[in-house]
Protein backbone atom coordinates (compact mmCIF):
# COMPACT_ATOMS: atom_id res chain seq x y z
CA UNK A 1 0.00 0.00 0.00
CA UNK A 2 1.38 3.36 -0.80
CA UNK A 3 0.01 6.54 0.53
CA UNK A 4 -0.60 9.68 -1.28
CA UNK A 5 1.67 12.98 -0.39
CA UNK A 6 0.45 15.46 2.62
CA UNK A 7 -1.55 12.40 3.51
CA UNK A 8 -1.20 12.38 7.75
CA UNK A 9 -0.22 9.15 8.63
CA UNK A 10 -1.92 7.23 11.24
CA UNK A 11 -0.27 6.45 14.68
CA UNK A 12 -1.42 4.84 18.02
CA UNK A 13 -2.73 7.46 20.41
CA UNK A 14 0.40 9.49 21.58
CA UNK A 15 1.19 8.66 25.66
CA UNK A 16 -0.78 4.97 24.98
CA UNK A 17 0.18 2.28 27.17
CA UNK A 18 0.77 -1.63 26.00
CA UNK A 19 1.45 -4.72 26.94
CA UNK A 20 3.44 -5.47 24.37
CA UNK A 21 4.63 -3.26 20.99
CA UNK A 22 5.26 -5.51 18.12
CA UNK A 23 7.85 -3.83 15.60
CA UNK A 24 7.23 -5.50 12.20
CA UNK A 25 4.25 -6.50 10.09
CA UNK A 26 6.07 -9.55 8.04
CA UNK A 27 5.11 -13.36 9.54
CA UNK A 28 7.01 -13.08 12.61
CA UNK A 29 5.36 -9.88 13.76
CA UNK A 30 1.65 -11.06 12.54
CA UNK A 31 2.04 -14.21 14.11
CA UNK A 32 3.52 -12.36 16.92
CA UNK A 33 0.52 -10.16 17.12
CA UNK A 34 -2.33 -13.22 16.80
CA UNK A 35 -0.50 -15.18 19.79
CA UNK A 36 -0.20 -11.83 21.82
CA UNK A 37 -3.93 -11.61 21.55
CA UNK A 38 -4.66 -14.65 22.72
CA UNK A 39 -2.73 -14.66 25.84
CA UNK A 40 -5.19 -11.20 26.23
CA UNK A 41 -2.18 -9.00 26.02
CA UNK A 42 -2.86 -5.24 25.04
CA UNK A 43 -1.20 -5.07 21.38
CA UNK A 44 0.03 -3.27 18.66
CA UNK A 45 2.26 -3.70 15.61
CA UNK A 46 4.06 -0.92 14.01
CA UNK A 47 6.16 -1.72 10.65
CA UNK A 48 7.92 0.53 8.22
CA UNK A 49 6.62 -2.01 5.08
CA UNK A 50 3.91 -4.59 5.88
CA UNK A 51 4.85 -7.98 4.33
CA UNK A 52 8.43 -7.30 4.68
CA UNK A 53 10.59 -9.80 2.45
CA UNK A 54 7.38 -11.27 1.60
CA UNK A 55 6.71 -8.32 -0.44
CA UNK A 56 9.88 -9.60 -2.85
CA UNK A 57 8.27 -13.17 -3.45
CA UNK A 58 5.90 -14.26 -5.82
CA UNK A 59 4.13 -17.04 -5.20
CA UNK A 60 4.50 -19.21 -1.86
CA UNK A 61 3.83 -22.66 -2.42
CA UNK A 62 5.65 -23.97 1.22
CA UNK A 63 3.42 -22.61 3.83
CA UNK A 64 1.23 -24.93 5.38
CA UNK A 65 -2.32 -25.14 4.64
CA UNK A 66 -2.28 -22.54 2.14
CA UNK A 67 -1.23 -24.34 -1.04
CA UNK A 68 0.13 -22.17 -3.57
CA UNK A 69 -0.77 -18.94 -2.85
CA UNK A 70 0.13 -15.13 -4.06
CA UNK A 71 2.84 -13.83 -1.03
CA UNK A 72 0.66 -10.18 -1.34
CA UNK A 73 -1.83 -12.74 -0.27
CA UNK A 74 -0.54 -14.26 2.30
CA UNK A 75 -0.01 -11.13 3.79
CA UNK A 76 -3.04 -9.63 3.56
CA UNK A 77 -3.97 -13.18 5.22
CA UNK A 78 -1.62 -12.37 8.15
CA UNK A 79 -2.81 -8.86 8.17
CA UNK A 80 -6.43 -9.39 8.30
CA UNK A 81 -6.23 -12.34 10.95
CA UNK A 82 -4.38 -10.11 13.41
CA UNK A 83 -6.28 -6.74 12.88
CA UNK A 84 -9.96 -8.41 11.76
CA UNK A 85 -10.27 -11.13 14.02
CA UNK A 86 -8.05 -10.83 16.85
CA UNK A 87 -8.64 -6.88 16.99
CA UNK A 88 -4.92 -6.14 17.15
CA UNK A 89 -4.41 -2.47 15.69
CA UNK A 90 -1.83 -2.32 13.11
CA UNK A 91 -0.28 0.69 11.92
CA UNK A 92 1.79 0.69 9.28
CA UNK A 93 5.17 3.55 7.60
CA UNK A 94 6.12 3.83 11.12
CA UNK A 95 9.77 2.75 12.31
CA UNK A 96 11.07 2.73 15.88
CA UNK A 97 13.58 4.80 16.45
CA UNK A 98 14.67 3.97 20.04
CA UNK A 99 13.24 2.95 23.18
CA UNK A 100 14.09 3.78 26.94
CA UNK A 101 13.39 1.82 29.97
CA UNK A 102 11.09 4.18 32.42
CA UNK A 103 10.18 2.10 35.44
CA UNK A 104 8.61 -1.24 34.12
CA UNK A 105 8.02 0.39 31.14
CA UNK A 106 9.58 1.18 27.68
CA UNK A 107 9.29 4.21 26.37
CA UNK A 108 9.12 3.90 22.24
CA UNK A 109 9.44 6.42 19.99
CA UNK A 110 9.28 6.59 16.26
CA UNK A 111 9.13 8.00 12.94
CA UNK A 112 5.82 10.10 12.22
CA UNK A 113 5.50 10.94 15.66
CA UNK A 114 5.90 7.33 17.46
CA UNK A 115 5.18 8.24 20.94
CA UNK A 116 3.76 5.57 23.07
CA UNK A 117 4.78 2.86 26.65
CA UNK A 118 5.05 -0.74 26.11
CA UNK A 119 5.49 -3.23 29.37
CA UNK A 120 7.23 -5.49 26.32
CA UNK A 121 8.33 -5.25 22.65
CA UNK A 122 8.83 -7.60 20.27
CA UNK A 123 11.42 -6.93 17.42
CA UNK A 124 10.25 -8.75 13.68
CA UNK A 125 12.08 -5.91 12.14
CA UNK A 126 13.49 -8.60 9.55
CA UNK A 127 16.98 -7.86 7.49
CA UNK A 128 17.79 -5.14 4.84
CA UNK A 129 19.33 -6.60 1.40
CA UNK A 130 22.94 -7.02 0.78
CA UNK A 131 24.77 -5.20 -1.52
CA UNK A 132 27.97 -6.32 -3.68
CA UNK A 133 29.69 -2.81 -2.67
CA UNK A 134 31.20 -2.96 -6.39
CA UNK A 135 32.08 0.48 -8.68
CA UNK A 136 28.60 1.43 -10.53
CA UNK A 137 26.43 -0.48 -7.94
CA UNK A 138 25.10 2.54 -6.19
CA UNK A 139 25.38 5.08 -9.41
CA UNK A 140 22.92 2.66 -11.56
CA UNK A 141 20.34 1.54 -8.88
CA UNK A 142 17.22 2.60 -10.25
CA UNK A 143 18.50 2.50 -13.73
CA UNK A 144 19.49 -1.11 -14.32
CA UNK A 145 20.34 -1.90 -11.21
CA UNK A 146 17.59 -3.92 -8.65
CA UNK A 147 17.33 -6.30 -5.41
CA UNK A 148 13.98 -7.26 -6.52
CA UNK A 149 13.49 -9.53 -9.00
CA UNK A 150 10.34 -10.04 -8.06
CA UNK A 151 9.69 -6.80 -8.30
CA UNK A 152 11.12 -5.74 -11.40
CA UNK A 153 11.50 -8.56 -13.64
CA UNK A 154 8.50 -7.18 -15.99
CA UNK A 155 9.82 -3.77 -16.59
CA UNK A 156 12.65 -6.41 -18.86
CA UNK A 157 10.26 -7.64 -20.57
CA UNK A 158 11.68 -8.44 -24.52
CA UNK A 159 14.88 -6.93 -23.54
CA UNK A 160 18.46 -9.34 -24.57
CA UNK A 161 20.08 -9.84 -21.65
CA UNK A 162 20.31 -9.66 -17.91
CA UNK A 163 22.51 -10.96 -14.97
CA UNK A 164 21.35 -12.21 -12.23
CA UNK A 165 23.80 -12.41 -8.93
CA UNK A 166 23.86 -15.69 -6.51
CA UNK A 167 23.07 -18.62 -5.50
CA UNK A 168 20.38 -18.84 -3.47
CA UNK A 169 16.49 -19.34 -3.86
CA UNK A 170 16.02 -15.71 -4.53
CA UNK A 171 18.72 -15.79 -7.31
CA UNK A 172 17.63 -18.84 -8.76
CA UNK A 173 13.90 -17.37 -8.14
CA UNK A 174 14.38 -14.45 -9.92
CA UNK A 175 16.67 -15.77 -12.94
CA UNK A 176 13.89 -18.67 -13.36
CA UNK A 177 11.48 -15.68 -13.73
CA UNK A 178 13.28 -13.41 -15.57
CA UNK A 179 13.79 -16.01 -17.95
CA UNK A 180 10.44 -15.68 -18.99
CA UNK A 181 10.56 -11.79 -19.77
CA UNK A 182 14.14 -11.45 -21.82
CA UNK A 183 16.24 -13.31 -24.49
CA UNK A 184 19.17 -14.48 -21.88
CA UNK A 185 19.44 -14.38 -18.50
CA UNK A 186 23.53 -14.76 -16.82
CA UNK A 187 23.30 -16.06 -13.78
CA UNK A 188 26.53 -15.87 -11.77
CA UNK A 189 27.25 -17.33 -8.76
CA UNK A 190 30.91 -17.37 -6.59
CA UNK A 191 31.08 -20.95 -5.80
CA UNK A 192 30.18 -23.94 -7.86
CA UNK A 193 27.59 -25.04 -6.13
CA UNK A 194 24.40 -23.46 -5.57
CA UNK A 195 22.46 -23.07 -1.93
CA UNK A 196 19.37 -22.68 -3.56
CA UNK A 197 16.08 -25.93 -2.98
CA UNK A 198 16.91 -28.43 -5.30
CA UNK A 199 13.84 -27.31 -6.70
CA UNK A 200 14.59 -24.55 -8.23
CA UNK A 201 18.36 -25.62 -9.12
CA UNK A 202 16.63 -28.57 -11.26
CA UNK A 203 14.38 -25.84 -13.20
CA UNK A 204 17.36 -23.70 -13.59
CA UNK A 205 19.67 -26.32 -15.10
CA UNK A 206 17.31 -27.42 -17.89
CA UNK A 207 16.21 -23.62 -18.65
CA UNK A 208 17.78 -22.96 -22.02
CA UNK A 209 18.09 -19.59 -21.98
CA UNK A 210 20.17 -19.17 -18.73
CA UNK A 211 23.87 -19.58 -18.32
CA UNK A 212 25.67 -20.42 -15.34
CA UNK A 213 29.16 -18.93 -14.83
CA UNK A 214 30.13 -20.41 -11.58
CA UNK A 215 32.82 -19.16 -9.43
CA UNK A 216 32.56 -15.78 -10.95
CA UNK A 217 32.00 -12.23 -9.45
CA UNK A 218 30.67 -9.03 -10.81
CA UNK A 219 33.31 -6.50 -10.01
CA UNK A 220 32.19 -3.37 -12.08
CA UNK A 221 28.92 -2.24 -13.66
CA UNK A 222 28.92 0.32 -16.32
CA UNK A 223 26.74 2.07 -18.52
CA UNK A 224 25.75 5.74 -19.55
CA UNK A 225 22.38 7.00 -18.21
CA UNK A 226 21.47 2.78 -18.05
CA UNK A 227 23.25 -0.12 -17.02
CA UNK A 228 25.31 -1.01 -20.40
CA UNK A 229 27.39 -4.13 -19.67
CA UNK A 230 29.19 -5.80 -16.25
CA UNK A 231 32.42 -7.31 -16.09
CA UNK A 232 32.83 -10.48 -14.64
CA UNK A 233 35.77 -12.07 -13.01
CA UNK A 234 36.09 -15.84 -13.06
CA UNK A 235 38.36 -17.09 -10.28
CA UNK A 236 41.01 -18.50 -12.78
CA UNK A 237 41.83 -14.76 -13.14
CA UNK A 238 40.05 -14.32 -16.26
CA UNK A 239 38.00 -11.74 -16.73
CA UNK A 240 35.11 -10.53 -19.38
CA UNK A 241 32.69 -7.63 -19.97
CA UNK A 242 28.94 -8.83 -20.86
CA UNK A 243 26.59 -6.37 -22.27
CA UNK A 244 23.51 -6.41 -20.22
CA UNK A 245 20.10 -4.47 -19.95
CA UNK A 246 19.94 -5.24 -16.18
CA UNK A 247 21.56 -6.87 -13.14
CA UNK A 248 19.79 -7.90 -10.80
CA UNK A 249 21.87 -8.39 -7.16
CA UNK A 250 19.91 -11.34 -5.21
CA UNK A 251 22.76 -12.10 -2.69
CA UNK A 252 20.97 -12.62 0.55
CA UNK A 253 20.52 -9.88 3.44
CA UNK A 254 22.02 -8.74 6.21
CA UNK A 255 21.01 -7.31 9.85
CA UNK A 256 21.11 -3.12 10.71
CA UNK A 257 23.58 -4.10 13.26
CA UNK A 258 24.03 -0.26 14.00
CA UNK A 259 20.70 0.20 15.42
CA UNK A 260 20.39 -2.92 17.22
CA UNK A 261 23.63 -2.05 19.21
CA UNK A 262 22.40 1.68 19.62
CA UNK A 263 19.47 0.10 21.50
CA UNK A 264 21.62 -2.06 23.72
CA UNK A 265 20.87 -5.32 22.17
CA UNK A 266 23.71 -8.11 21.95
CA UNK A 267 24.20 -9.54 18.47
CA UNK A 268 26.33 -12.40 17.21
CA UNK A 269 29.01 -12.29 15.28
CA UNK A 270 27.01 -11.45 11.87
CA UNK A 271 24.86 -8.69 13.72
CA UNK A 272 22.09 -10.49 14.18
CA UNK A 273 20.18 -9.82 17.42
CA UNK A 274 21.04 -12.91 20.31
CA UNK A 275 18.15 -14.84 21.67
CA UNK A 276 17.47 -17.52 23.74
CA UNK A 277 15.41 -20.40 22.46
CA UNK A 278 12.16 -18.40 23.85
CA UNK A 279 12.97 -15.59 21.72
CA UNK A 280 14.83 -13.72 24.82
CA UNK A 281 16.80 -11.35 24.36
CA UNK A 282 19.67 -9.86 26.90
CA UNK A 283 17.08 -6.88 27.39
CA UNK A 284 14.64 -7.91 30.11
CA UNK A 285 11.15 -7.83 28.60
CA UNK A 286 12.89 -7.35 25.17
CA UNK A 287 11.80 -10.59 22.49
CA UNK A 288 12.81 -11.13 18.95
CA UNK A 289 11.54 -13.02 16.32
CA UNK A 290 11.87 -13.95 12.68
CA UNK A 291 14.94 -12.87 10.50
CA UNK A 292 16.24 -10.01 12.48
CA UNK A 293 17.24 -13.04 15.33
CA UNK A 294 20.43 -15.22 15.32
CA UNK A 295 17.99 -18.43 14.56
CA UNK A 296 18.14 -20.53 12.10
CA UNK A 297 20.40 -18.36 10.07
CA UNK A 298 20.79 -19.84 6.45
CA UNK A 299 17.33 -21.39 6.40
CA UNK A 300 15.40 -18.14 7.06
CA UNK A 301 11.49 -19.19 5.85
CA UNK A 302 8.05 -17.67 6.54
CA UNK A 303 6.84 -20.67 8.95
CA UNK A 304 9.85 -20.77 11.05
CA UNK A 305 9.25 -16.92 11.54
CA UNK A 306 5.98 -17.46 11.91
CA UNK A 307 6.82 -20.08 14.49
CA UNK A 308 9.12 -17.40 16.26
CA UNK A 309 6.94 -14.70 16.19
CA UNK A 310 4.54 -16.82 18.42
CA UNK A 311 7.04 -18.32 20.97
CA UNK A 312 8.12 -14.38 21.55
CA UNK A 313 4.23 -13.34 22.43
CA UNK A 314 4.11 -16.29 24.55
CA UNK A 315 7.54 -15.78 26.43
CA UNK A 316 6.01 -11.91 26.87
CA UNK A 317 2.97 -12.99 28.55
CA UNK A 318 5.13 -15.47 31.03
CA UNK A 319 7.27 -12.83 31.50
CA UNK A 320 4.53 -10.22 32.26
CA UNK A 321 2.62 -13.35 34.42
CA UNK A 322 5.17 -14.12 36.57
CA UNK A 323 6.41 -10.17 37.11
CA UNK A 324 2.78 -9.52 38.09
CA UNK A 325 2.77 -12.43 40.89
CA UNK A 326 5.76 -11.34 42.54
P1 LIG B 1 20.82 -16.59 0.87
O1 LIG B 1 20.11 -17.89 0.99
O2 LIG B 1 21.58 -16.04 2.02
O3 LIG B 1 21.79 -16.71 -0.40
C1 LIG B 1 22.63 -15.64 -0.74
C2 LIG B 1 23.44 -16.05 -1.94
O4 LIG B 1 24.23 -14.94 -2.35
C3 LIG B 1 24.40 -17.20 -1.64
O5 LIG B 1 24.45 -18.09 -2.72
C4 LIG B 1 25.73 -16.49 -1.42
O6 LIG B 1 26.83 -17.24 -1.85
C5 LIG B 1 25.61 -15.29 -2.33
N1 LIG B 1 26.36 -14.15 -1.81
C6 LIG B 1 26.34 -13.61 -0.56
N2 LIG B 1 27.15 -12.54 -0.49
C7 LIG B 1 27.69 -12.40 -1.71
C8 LIG B 1 28.60 -11.48 -2.28
N3 LIG B 1 29.12 -10.46 -1.55
N4 LIG B 1 28.97 -11.63 -3.56
C9 LIG B 1 28.46 -12.63 -4.31
N5 LIG B 1 27.57 -13.55 -3.86
C10 LIG B 1 27.20 -13.42 -2.56
O7 LIG B 1 19.80 -15.40 0.46
P2 LIG B 1 18.45 -15.42 -0.40
O8 LIG B 1 18.57 -16.27 -1.60
O9 LIG B 1 18.09 -13.98 -0.56
O10 LIG B 1 17.39 -16.10 0.58
C11 LIG B 1 17.20 -15.59 1.90
C12 LIG B 1 16.26 -16.52 2.66
O11 LIG B 1 14.95 -16.42 2.07
C13 LIG B 1 16.68 -17.98 2.57
O12 LIG B 1 16.40 -18.61 3.79
C14 LIG B 1 15.80 -18.55 1.49
O13 LIG B 1 15.54 -19.93 1.65
C15 LIG B 1 14.55 -17.72 1.64
N6 LIG B 1 13.86 -17.62 0.34
C16 LIG B 1 13.00 -18.62 0.04
C17 LIG B 1 12.34 -18.57 -1.18
C18 LIG B 1 11.39 -19.67 -1.54
O14 LIG B 1 11.47 -20.74 -0.91
N7 LIG B 1 10.51 -19.45 -2.49
C19 LIG B 1 12.58 -17.54 -2.11
C20 LIG B 1 13.50 -16.56 -1.76
C21 LIG B 1 14.14 -16.62 -0.54
P3 LIG B 1 27.31 -18.58 -1.07
O15 LIG B 1 26.32 -19.63 -1.46
O16 LIG B 1 28.68 -18.80 -1.59
O17 LIG B 1 27.27 -18.21 0.39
Amino acid sequence: MSLRLGTKIPRPPKGEHYDTLIVGGGPAGFSAAIYASRFLLKSVVVSEDIGGQLNLTDVVDDYPGTLSIKASELVSRFRDHAEKLFKVPVYEFISVKKFDKIEDEFHVVGSNGLDVYAKTIILAVGSKRRKLNIPGEDTFTGKGVSYCSICDAPLYKGKDSVIVVGGGDAALEGALLLSGYVKKVYLVHRRDQFRAKPFYVNQVLNRKNIEILYNSFVTQIKGDNFVKSAVVLNKDGKEKEIDIDGIFIEIGFEPPKDWYQSLGLETDEAGYIKVDDWMRTNIQGVFAAGDATSKWKGFRQIVTAAASGSIAAYSAYTYLTEKSSR
